[in-house]
Order: C-alpha cells, then sequence, then structure tokens
C-alpha cells in the first residue's frame, strides 16, 4: 500500500491497528521524497535522525495503546517557525545557519500528541511573496505542473502535501500565504482568526496579520490540526483566552438555512473565466444542500492591497531590524561595526525583502508616517467593519480564493506589483482578523486545481469547517491526485 497517500485521520487507523509502524510510514514517506523532490523541490531541511528518533518514541506508545492523536504521524513545518536544534531558515541567506535554541508553540504541542518533524519547508524570504520564487534558495515547482508555480509564500508546505511528500503540513499566512498556494496545488489550507493560534516562535514578519494554520490534504485533518495548535499561549499575549471547541465535531452537520454572503466586490474583471466558472458552481451546490445565497457588499475592498502593502511593509521594516550580523546567522565582514551591519543586510536579504524594507521605513518615517501609515490604519478599521456589518446578515462568505490558478514561474517574478495583485482576495481577510479557509472547488482545462474560499466570523471557525466539510463530502475534487 501507498502510505505516502494517506492523511492523519487514516493513518492515525492504521497506526493504531498496527497495520503499519511509524518507522515504515516514515520510510514511505521517505520513499516517496526520494522519488518526487527533484522535481518538487519542496523541502529546504530534511531531519533524517530526528525524524527516525521521534518515530521510535511514538511507535512506544504507540504499541502500549497510549498512542496522542500525532503519534507516528509525519508532518512538515515550513521553515519560519522555529524547531529547537534544528535549522530555521525563513528560506533567506541572512538565517541561513541559524539553529533555534527554541522552539515554537505550535511544535511544541504537535510534539506533545507524538507527531514527527518530516522536514521544513520552502518558502518566499520571509513570507514575502505569493510564488516561492522570492525564495532566497531555490522555487518550488507546482507538483500539477512542473512549469508553474506553487503559490506562495507556504509553497513548499503547500506542494508538500498535494505531491504527498508528507501526510499534513503547517504554513502561516499574513496576507494569503496559507490559502493562495493551497488554492494552486489542490489542497485545504485554513487561516485561523487572528489570536487564535499563538505566534511564538514564528519568526515575525508583520506581526498584526501573522498567523499559523493547517496544509491538510482534506478538511477532517484541518479541524485536527486546529484542535491541537489553537488556545492561549502564556508566550504570546495576542493570543486569545477562549476555550478551544473540539473542531471535529461539527463535521458532518447540516449546513441547511444556513446564510452564505456572495460580496459583488469579489466578483471582478479580469478574474479568470474558469476560476469564476468553478466557484459559481461550487455556490450552487452549497444552494443545493440546503445554504441560501445572500449578495452582499465588502464597500472598502478595493483599498485592500495597498492598505496591506504599507501596513505589512511597515512591520516588517521594523521587525527585521533586528538581523544585524550581531544576533543571528549570517555575519559579513566591514571594517567597522557600521560597515558590518551594511555589508551582512546587504549579502543576506534578497530583493524582495529589501524593497519591502526600503517602503515600511519610508512609510513609517516621522514626514509621512500621517500620510501613510495612520492613513492605512484607518482603512483597515473601514475593511473590518465592513465584515462586522456583513456578518450580522449572513454566517459565512464565500468567495474565489485566486483570481488565476497557478501560473508559470518567471511570468509576473519582474513585476511585483502583479505578483501583489494575486493576493487580492485573501489579504482583506487578515486585515479584519477573521478565519478563511481555501478547499479545492475545480479544474481549469489545462487540470489545475481551483480553490474556493469560505470566511467566517472572527473565532467561528467551525462555521467555515462545517460548510467546508458538507461540500467536500458532496464533491471529488479533494481526490484529484497530481501526475508525478
Ligand atoms: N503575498 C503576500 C505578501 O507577499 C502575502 C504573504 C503572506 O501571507 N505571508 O506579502
Amino acid at each position: 500500500m501507498d502510505y505516502y497517500r494517506l492523511g492523519i485521520s487514516e493513518a492515525r487507523k492504521i497506526l493504531d491497528k498496527k497495520e503499519v509502524s511509524a518507522r515504515e510510514l516514515l520510510d514511505s514517506i521517505y520513499q516517496r521524497i526520494e522519488s518526487v523532490e527533484d522535481k518538487v523541490k519542496a523541502y529546504v531541511t530534511l531531519p533524517k535522525e530526528k525524524a527516525y528518533e521521534m518515530a521510535d518514541m511514538s511507535q512506544k506508545k504507540i504499541s502500549s495503546g497510549q498512542s496522542a492523536s500525532l503519534s507516528g504521524i509525519p508532518i512538515a513545518i515550513k521553515d519560519n517557525m522555529c524547531t529547537k536544534g534544528i535549522r530555521t531558515t525563513c528560506s533567506s541567506k541572512i538565517l541561513a545557519n541559524f539553529i533555534p535554541p527554541y522552539e515554537s508553540t505550535v511544535t511544541s504541542r504537535l510534539s506533545e500528541q507524538g507527531y514527527i518533524l518530516i522536514g521544513k519547508t520552502n518558502l518566499d524570504e520571509f513570507a514575502m511573496g505569493s510564488s516561492t520564487e522570492n525564495s532566497g534558495f531555490f522555487t518550488t515547482k507546482n507538483p500539477w505542473d512542473l512549469e508553474r508555480i506553487p503559490g506562495g509564500s507556504s509553497g513548499g508546505s503547500a506542494a508538500a502535501v498535494a505531491a504527498d511528500e508528507c501526510i499534513a503540513a503547517l504554513g502561516s499566512d499574513t496576507g494569503g500565504s496559507i490559502r493562495q498556494p493551497a488554492s494552486l496545488c489542490g489542497v485545504v489550507g485554513l487561516k485561523p482568526t487572528y489570536g487564535r493560534v499563538s505566534r511564538y516562535g514564528l519568526v515575525a514578519f508583520a506581526s498584526s496579520l501573522d498567523q499559523i494554520g493547517p496544509i491538510t490534504k482534506d478538511v477532517k485533518d484541518s479541524a485536527i490540526l486546529m484542535n491541537i495548535i489553537s488556545g492561549k499561549d502564556p508566550l504570546d499575549s495576542t493570543s486569545a483566552p477562549l476555550t478551544v471547541p473540539d473542531f471535529t465535531k461539527v463535521l458532518g452537520q447540516e449546513i441547511k438555512g444556513l446564510k452564505i454572503g456572495i460580496p459583488k466586490e469579489y466578483f471582478i474583471e479580469g478574474m479568470d473565466k474558469e476560476v469564476e466558472a468553478s466557484v459559481m458552481d461550487a455556490i450552487k451546490k452549497l444552494e443545493s444542500l440546503g445554504a441560501i445565497p445572500v449578495e452582499i457588499s465588502l464597500p472598502h475592498t478595493g483599498y485592500a492591497v495597498a492598505t496591506y502593502y504599507v501596513l505589512a511593509t511597515s512591520e516588517a521594516s521594523s521587525n527585521l531590524a533586528r538581523y544585524d550580523g550581531v544576533k543571528y546567522g549570517f555575519r559579513a565582514e566591514g571594517k567597522d561595526l557600521l560597515e558590518m551591519y551594511m555589508n551582512t543586510r546587504a549579502q543576506g536579504f534578497g530583493s524582495e525583502v529589501k524593497r519591502r524594507i526600503i517602503l515600511g521605513t519610508y512609510t513609517l518615517s516621522s514626514g509621512y508616517y500621517d500620510a501613510y501609515y495612520k492613513k492605512a490604519q484607518q482603512v483597515r478599521t473601514l475593511i473590518k467593519r465592513d465584515f462586522e456589518k456583513a456578518f450580522k446578515t449572513v454566517d459565512a462568505i464565500v468567495t474565489p480564493t485566486s483570481p488565476t490558478a497557478a501560473f508559470k514561474a518567471g511570468e509576473k517574478a519582474g513585476d511585483p506589483l502583479q505578483m501583489y495583485l494575486s493576493d487580492i482576495f485573501t489579504i482583506s481577510v487578515n486585515l479584519a482578523g477573521v478565519p478563511g479557509i481555501s478547499i479545492p472547488c475545480g479544474f481549469t482545462s489545462n487540470n489545475l486545481p481551483i480553490g474556493l474560499q469560505i470566511i467566517g466570523k472572527h473565532f467561528d471557525e467551525e462555521t467555515i469547517l462545517k460548510v467546508s466539510y458538507a461540500y467536500e463530502q458532496s464533491t471529488d475534487w479533494h481526490k484529484r491526485k497530481p501526475n508525478l
């Protein structure tokens, strides 16, 4: 049997029935990686020795009938989450040799549940991008078409899940980086409500927007991982002190009578026709399951991309000030301290990261702060209010995840503004802090996956998981696999 094909819940069953051992499952995944990784290039680091140690520890639990929810399950982690003793690079030259002395809260929580760290996945440098082409090391390929990008910035995680190079993965999402690559790779990606999941140990890009979430083969696995990673963490003051429901409980519940908002601003000129048609079909499917579509308006949508690129770059310029050649990783030579700083940052950061540091420093500077940063904060409030108002009349909002399917490598790399528009449908969700999920909802005529985005109220991941599961169970899109 091809064990690497399994998701979490199926793997759990056969591990507990002792049909397969944790080692055998891990062997199967490493063999899969061996055979396809040359083409896909999802991983920056594969800590094999550590993975086998973790597998043996988990096997003891399984053998004694005390398995936890992830005992023996190999999971890939985006390489911007700190793993103690294991290199964490953010796909940046400046952190190429950084070995964290501490563990992120999410990976600690996965460890408590017995997971196996199969590998650290590639990303756009410091999570800035939509294609992984900004990685300081190499570009990941889309498993559905190797000439195309997998999306980004969590492109490595999404490609690893789609190519069955892991059982599930974690990504991070600041403006769409979980949902957009999930959409382009035909897998499930959920960005939780801001504050639902601890950011401790997640290398900061834009702290008021960043959230960690699951990238999985199906909706149930997304709920399983959400149960583990969610909840208050004393190490992150922005994590919310709310009780975490059992997210798997809502799966299978009816969606009859649920009101689904369709925002008119998300069905725009220039959107790919095949994407539009698939999303419309998905809305009809939800209607046939009893949901009630309602046209709504989110009037400030048109300002989202501009607002995001002021706020995200401002926060990034401040967060990235810490990489000075003293505290972390890479250090260049220089005749004095200032020259050492300058050479380290000039050689260590790639061009997109530099572009954003420069832009963010400008928008925060004393002469321009009011015109840009403060104004963007005000518009952010308006965007958040759009959602609050809409959610007075609807239970969830449905949109496309991305305006197009996966584009060709190189197609947008030379034009940052074109690249920024890839996240036009995902960015508002981060600005408002609400949760959003992308699930497979079709394929283009050249066999590229299309994603459906479902957005929920603050801390109401349950509704979007419920709707997603109902849709998934009545369609077969998530069962298709790329031909590798
Ligand atoms: N593509 C967006 C950006 O480049 C979002 C990235 C993200 O969500 N980390 O900033």
